[in-house]
Parts: C-alpha cells; sequence; structure tokens
C-alpha cells in the first residue's frame, strides 16, 4: 500500500490524495484549489495522474474543497465508482450545482472582459458533467465495513465537521499482510452542535491526517453563543434588524439550532427570522432527512418538534420576489444570507439596505478572508460598494471567533491519540505555519513519525 500527494498537500484547499492498495488505485477526494484567480487557473490543469487507470474514488465529505474537481474527473473520463456516506451523497448534487452555476457565471464574465471579444473561455464544467458524477455516486453508512475492490475493504467513520463528512479507513491484504490506511478528513471539534463527536479510529498503519488549525486553540463556544444573544438584546432594544453573513452547510443549521435551544431566553418569538438562500434551504433539508445521525442534545431539541429546523416565525425565502420582500422590513428581522464572506449572494442586498443604519447588528460567524467585502467590514470600512452604490457603514459590526468546524490543536491530537500505538503521520491540509508547529505538538506528545506532505511525494504504508 503506498500513497501519493497531490492536492492540500503545503496548503488548505484542493484536496486529493492517490492510493494503491492490493494492486488497485483508488483517490481519496477530488477537491478544487480556491483562491485568488491564479491559484483557481490551477484547476484547469491535467491532473497528475492517469485518469482511466482509476479503479474507485472515496469522498471524505461534501465541501467543495474536497469534491469540487470530480465532475471534471467524470468529463476527462473516469467511469468507475464514487464512494460517500449517505448524507454527503445528498449533500454533493447541492454542491456540484452550485459551484457549475459559479463556473457558467464565471466564464461568462471573463468573456465578456476579453478585450478582443473573441474569447472562449469554458467553465470547468457544467450541469451535464454534474449530473453524470452524481449517477456514479455509491452510498454507504458510517462503521459499514464494505469491500469496494477485490481485497480493499472501505469503512467510514464520523469525523464530526459537516453533516456527512467522514475519516476513512482503507484496510488492504498484501503479501498476506493486512495494512490499514487512515485519513482523516477534515475534524470537526467536540461538542459541535447537531453532529455527533469525531468516532474514534481503532488502528493504523499510516494517517493522514489534516492540520488546518493545527497551531492554535479556540474560544469556546459557549462563550460566542452567549455573546450572540447579547447582540441580539441590543437590536432589539435599537429596533435594528440582524444581519448574519453564513455559508449554506454547517453554519445556518448551527445557528438555526442555537436559536431553537435558546428560544426562550433570547425571547425570539418577537423576531422575523429569514434564511434568505435557497441553496441553505436544500442543505436544510438534507440535515433534516439525516436526523438519525444528530447527537442526542439535537435529537432532545426537536423531539416535539413536527421537524427539524422549523421555528414558528422562520421564512426559509426560496425566490427572488420573497427575497426583495425582506428589504421592506425596517426592524426586528434577524436575517441569515449567503454568501459567508459577502462576495456574492443575497446578503449583498441586505447589506445595501442596512449597512447604513446605526440600528443594525452585522454579526460574522465565521473567518473572513483577506480580498472580501467582509473582510472590510470586519476591519472597519468606512464606506463599502454595493451594486455600484457606496453605502455608508454606520451598523454595528460585531465578528464571534468560536464557531468552528475544524478541530483545534488539542482536538486532532486528541483525535490521534486514540489510535494504537501512535502510527506514523502525514500532516495534510494545513499552511506550512500550522503544519509545522502541529508536528511538533505530535512529536513532543506521541513520540509520532511526522512527515509533512508535497506535492508528488510518496510514502509507503508499512
Ligand atoms: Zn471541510
Amino acid at each position: 500500500m503506498r500513497v501519493r500527494f497531490h492536492g492540500a498537500a503545503g496548503e488548505v484547499t484542493g484536496s486529493c490524495h492517490e492510493v494503491e492498495a492490493g494492486g488497485h488505485r483508488l483517490l481519496l477526494d477530488c477537491g478544487m484549489i480556491q483562491g485568488s484567480r491564479e491559484q483557481e487557473r490551477r484547476n484547469l490543469e491535467p491532473f497528475p495522474f492517469a485518469v482511466d487507470g482509476l479503479d474507485a474514488v472515496v469522498l471524505s465529505h461534501a465541501h467543495i474543497d474536497h469534491c469540487g474537481r470530480l465532475p471534471l474527473l467524470v468529463a476527462r473520463g473516469y467511469r468507475g465508482p464514487i464512494w460517500a456516506q449517505k448524507a454527503t451523497a445528498d449533500l454533493l448534487p447541492i454542491m456540484l450545482l452550485d459551484a457549475a452555476s459559479l463556473a457558467e457565471a464565471d466564464a461568462a464574465r471573463f468573456n465578456r472582459e476579453a478585450r478582443d471579444g473573441r474569447s472562449d473561455h469554458r467553465p470547468l464544467f457544467d450541469r451535464d458533467d454534474v449530473e453524470a458524477t452524481i449517477r456514479q455516486l455509491r452510498a454507504i453508512a458510517y462503521d459499514e465495513a464494505t469491500e469496494i475492490l477485490p481485497g480493499v475493504v472501505l469503512t467510514l467513520r464520523d469525523a464530526g465537521h459537516i453533516l456527512g463528512s467522514a475519516s476513512v479507513e482503507l484496510r488492504a491484504q498484501e503479501d498476506g499482510h493486512e495494512r490499514v490506511l487512515v485519513f482523516s478528513g477534515d475534524i470537526g471539534p467536540r461538542g459541535t452542535p447537531i453532529l455527533r463527536d469525531p468516532a474514534p479510529v481503532p488502528r493504523a498503519d499510516l494517517v493522514l491526517l489534516e492540520s488546518t488549525y493545527g497551531d492554535r486553540r479556540h474560544r469556546d463556544r459557549a462563550a460566542t453563543v452567549a455573546e450572540i444573544g447579547g447582540i441580539l438584546e441590543d437590536a432589539w432594544r435599537d429596533q435594528g434588524n440582524v444581519l448574519i453573513p453564513a455559508f449554506a452547510v454547517g453554519r445556518s443549521q448551527e445557528l438555526l439550532y442555537w436559536f431553537a435551544r435558546h428560544w426562550d431566553e433570547w425571547k425570539l418569538a418577537r423576531w422575523k427570522i429569514f434564511v434568505d438562500s435557497p441553496m441553505a434551504a436544500k442543505v436544510t433539508g438534507v440535515y433534516a432527512k439525516h436526523a438519525d445521525l444528530f447527537d442526542e442534545a439535537a435529537k432532545r431539541t426537536w423531539r416535539d418538534r413536527p421537524e427539524p429546523f422549523r421555528l414558528p416565525n422562520l421564512r426559509l425565502t426560496v425566490d427572488q420576489a420573497q427575497s426583495r420582500g425582506i428589504n421592506g422590513v425596517r426592524g426586528g428581522a434577524i436575517i441569515i444570507a449567503g454568501s459567508g464572506m459577502c462576495n456574492g449572494g443575497r446578503i449583498r442586498h441586505h447589506l445595501r439596505h442596512n449597512l447604513g443604519h446605526a440600528q443594525t447588528r452585522l454579526i460574522f460567524p465565521g473567518y473572513q478572508a483577506e480580498g472580501t467585502l467582509g473582510r472590510r467590514l470586519v476591519d472597519g470600512a468606512d464606506a463599502v460598494m454595493l451594486m455600484g452604490e457606496r453605502v455608508p457603514v454606520r451598523a454595528h459590526v460585531h465578528t464571534v471567533g468560536g464557531l468552528s468546524a475544524h478541530a483545534d490543536r488539542d482536538g486532532l491530537a486528541e483525535w490521534y491519540g486514540r489510535i494504537d500505538g501512535a502510527p506514523p503521520v502525514v500532516l495534510v491540509h494545513g499552511e506550512d505555519r500550522a503544519r509545522t508547529a502541529f508536528a511538533r505538538t505530535l512529536q513532543e506528545r506521541f513520540g509520532s513519525d511526522v512527515t509533512l506532505a508535497r506535492p508528488g511525494l510518496t510514502t509507503d504504508v508499512l
């Protein structure tokens, strides 16, 4: 058994690792590279392996940096199975169709902007490629050992990161010996609402471990939730609206969970609550469908309700007219909308109508990358451009930091520490600073043999 690293090997996006096992070739994840335009152009490059030589693909979860190049893989000739947890298989069409429409819009804009007027920039992939990809999905449950190729057994363990997220365990017979390769996928923090804590993996001969936040410790989640309650109280006193830019997967559902939990305490019945994102509405539907995967606290929270996430005053707005209707609400509305970093999506309309009012509260529950509108607001911009209009910022802007979907240094170390015998580790999915610091943590705490993945590096599973 042997692993070759292609993506998320020295960076955070573009997760992609190739495995040789029992004489077969597999791919773990086929993620999109995300970042600047130059970085994203790398998605169009040829794959650094022979696509027609692949026998199977295993997908850890539905985030686009783990699954976003699957339609391209299929368009370039991959016809084999794509294995994923059942909830991931339900989230995948939503994520990939959204990515396809963004890619189509990007290509159209590029062609418009091209000076010679003859540019024929093609989108990375289209809806037909997505539909072909979905037909190749093979959905399995957690903890269900499945022989996916002769002599190669796959088991997915709950990774507690987003719904359906999995750590991948591959067992293969080679020369009469069983070898076990474990790929962590993205690991969630313990105590993430709705989801169960990451499941332990019993044994491994080699571990590919994510290290996104391997150099830091997260703020306590309970303190963050209490802070949100306080901001809502202030906003009500001022009769303002509350805007929350949030990603469609995970963060939006977590907010609805906290609203259900603090319904009385935060006096939420007096508000109008909107989730203004067709994608978040669909994803919330998939979460509700897989309520059997929820942790005990979430099951208890929604036990006596007709369905999870519903609140009496919650409206999931799907069409544009409903969305525009919210613009007339001057106060007393909580509006959750995408995109999470305000670079696109309906949140921009709401910002345009609300940023100029001092009663407005704008809450950022997630990280704002350099170069995004969200980042400019967090950094205290006096005014921002929205739809060609200069909008002054008089709203109160809050960043609440403790709602990460990734385990921090101690969470990652704890997950690894539960595997028997401190096996060798290759760190993936992390910037170099985080990986170097985390490598030291693992060496000090467990005496582990730690390697940092690089594109093209090959490691044998011994
Ligand atoms: Zn992820």
